[in-house]
């Protein structure tokens, strides 16, 4: 392509809303340009990066036998209720306004809705479908650049088995497959085990990519492969046990004590006996929730705990309830209560929680005598430097990006809407499903946040949308546009797909710069003083080095460096 005629607006200044590097370059690189919060229009450039990511895409799932379809954005959203989500996706589906009709969000329903009218029989098992389409979700907080749209690029594939063990082979195949298409992409990711929200199914990974911009946590070993979300990420802290002292539960007077801190310096104890109480509803009952000192609690795991969500009471809730405010809250005497504790209580003994009287606390709690505890759970969000729980060494907590997400559905979808099949002994049983997402657009951004420096991007050549960067540096020299022209027109006949800067009226610091900012590997550059001595350059973008090669040997030369 030449950029004399080839849509390119690059930009020299970054936009003014862009924190991450990958936002403001691909604006910058004129690969993406905004209409609306969360919602970008791709142009020439940047879709060739992008058909060429889903090419790697269709390769893989190709490979493992999936087969493409292509769903409609536009689903009645009777399809939606019958599954429960209008109500669990929320504010995040989009509805139309004149018709009863929802912009799909993914697509369990419709996929599951196919496989129901046609799979019949346990002949008809495998299958794994797969697409690569818009999604659109009302995100709250559209932010980063094509990392969180509003509307985006999905792959999605699901899979339709007739048992759990055929579940673990389509979901095996799916976790080998991504591997493939994240390193064929140029990107480094680690792959961690995931939340499998409040509706169940039965284990779940997802593919990430540490960043300090990730809005996902996850707790990483360095020594073993242990990884995980913070959601679910679990370590070797030590429970707080059982100690000497067996006195009865005493109310203790502790005037304008609010927090843990004040207690444990009031006190003089150190904070681990401390049981802290925080105060959930769910849709039917009151949850207390106990937790040792200072530890957090983690909402996803506390979901999972209840099998549904459950939301922090307000304070006034939470006076009309306990009796008292915040701080002076605890399990003694408390009615009505569903008590839940994290494990690290487990039958602990000398506990402090609140007496349900304001500035009034009880010492001596023993939870295996004195609070009918409804079980134990892990509740608690892990810290970095706890010991990992396979190995025992110090664990990271970092900062990540999801970049794909696989999931052992089960049988929800297949049972709420009925997609059942026939097996050897004509029984009839529901269709046990798996489904697996990519987000495309997350493949180009974390590329540029993994290749870039303070001049722009840096394409690997998988996904680069040129191999080669011709620039002529004047464009009055008969004899420099002769051998730019020439040299672009073979790069392309040799299968190098070349951009070529043939603008007039730019000054060669410009295009230099421009060159380095889209980023392609080499760069080719065609000067009136090199070409005195039949030579043009050769800048190698990612490690900056420049060679002067005879005109003759360029396209070699290129051709080598691109196959190492
Ligand atoms: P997140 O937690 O980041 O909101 P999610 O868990 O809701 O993502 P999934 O439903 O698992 O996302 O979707 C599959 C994949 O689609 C994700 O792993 C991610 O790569 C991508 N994705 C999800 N939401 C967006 C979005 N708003 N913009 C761009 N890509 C997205
Ligand atoms: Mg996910």
């Amino acid at each position: 392509m030449r950029l004399s005629t080839y849509f390119v607006p690059t930009l020299k200044e970054n936009p003014a809303d862009a924190t991450m590097a990958s936002h403001r370059l691909m604006v910058r690189a004129g690969m993406i340009r905004p209409l609306a919060a969360g919602i970008y229009s791709w142009l020439p450039i940047g879709w060739r990066v992008m058909k060429k990511v889903m090419e790697i895409i269709r390769e893989e799932m190709d490979a493992i036998g999936a087969q493409e379809f292509q769903l409609p954005a536009l689903n009645p959203v009777e399809i939606w209720e019958q599954t429960g989500r209008v109500e669990s996706f929320g504010d995040t589906l989009f509805h139309l306004k004149n018709r009863p009709f929802v912009l799909a969000p993914t697509h369990e329903e419709i996929f599951t809705t196919i496989a129901k009218d046609h799979i019949k029989s346990y002949r008809d098992l495998p299958q794994i479908w797969y697409q690569i389409q818009t999604k659109f979700r009302n995100e709250p907080r559209p932010r980063s650049g094509v990392i969180r749209g509003r509307q985006f690029f999905m792959k999605d594939s699901y899979t339709f088995d007739r048992d759990f063990t055929e579940l673990d082979k389509s979901y095996g195949a799916h976790r080998e497959a991504y591997k493939k298409i994240y390193s064929r992409s140029g990107i480094k990711f680690f792959i961690v085990g995931a939340y499998s929200g409040a509706m169940g199914g039965t284990g779940s990974q997802e593919f990430m990519v540490e960043s300090p911009d990730g809005e996902d946590t996850c707790a990483v070993c360095d020594n073993c492969d242990y990884a995980a979300n913070l959601e679910v990420a679990t370590s070797a802290a030590k429970p707080v046990g059982r100690t000497d002292g067996s006195k009865k539960p005493e109310e203790l007077h502790t005037p304008n004590i609010k927090t843990i801190d004040q207690l444990a310096q009031f006190l003089h104890i150190s904070t681990e006996r401390l049981a802290k109480s925080l105060v959930y509803k769910d849709d039917t009952t009151p949850v207390l929730v106990l937790m040792s000192g200072n530890d957090q609690l983690n909402e996803a795991k506390l979901t999972t705990a209840l099998g549904k969500t459950a939301f922090a009471m307000s304070p006034e809730e939470l006076s009309k309830y306990t009796g008292a405010n915040a701080g002076s809250i605890g399990p003694i005497g408390l009615k009505d209560f569903r008590i839940i504790a994290d494990k690290r209580l487990e039958n602990a003994n000398e506990l402090i929680s609140g007496a349900n009287k304001d500035d009034y606390h009880i010492t001596h709690i023993d939870f295996s005598r004195d609070v009918k505890i409804d079980g134990y759970y892990d509740l608690r969000s892990i810290e970095a430097g706890e010991p990992c729980p396979s190995c025992g060494k110090d664990l990271r907590v970092v900062n990540a990006i999801e970049i794909g997400h696989i999931f052992k559905l089960g049988t929800k979808y297949s049972v709420s809407l009925n997609a059942n099949y026939l097996d050897e002994n004509g029984t009839e049983k529901p269709i046990v499903m798996g489904s697996y997402g990519i987000g495309v657009e997350r493949i180009i951004a974390c590329h540029i946040e993994q290749n870039h420096d303070d001049n722009g991007i840096i394409w690997d050549n998988s996904i680069s949308p040129f191999m080669v960067h011709v620039t002529s540096v004047n464009m009055d020299s008969n004899e420099v546009v002769a051998t730019a022209d020439k040299l672009y027109e073979e790069f392309n006949a040799a299968g190098i797909p070349a951009l070529y800067d043939d603008r007039h009226g730019v000054s060669p610091g410009f295009k230099f710069k421009d060159a380095d900012l889209l980023g392609m590997p080499v760069q080719v550059i065609i000067g009136e003083r090199n070409l005195k001595q039949g030579n043009v350059e050769l800048k190698f973008r990612k490690s900056g080095e420049r060679k002067v090669v005879g005109i003759g040997a360029a396209v070699e030369e290129v051709k080598r460096f691109l196959k190492s």
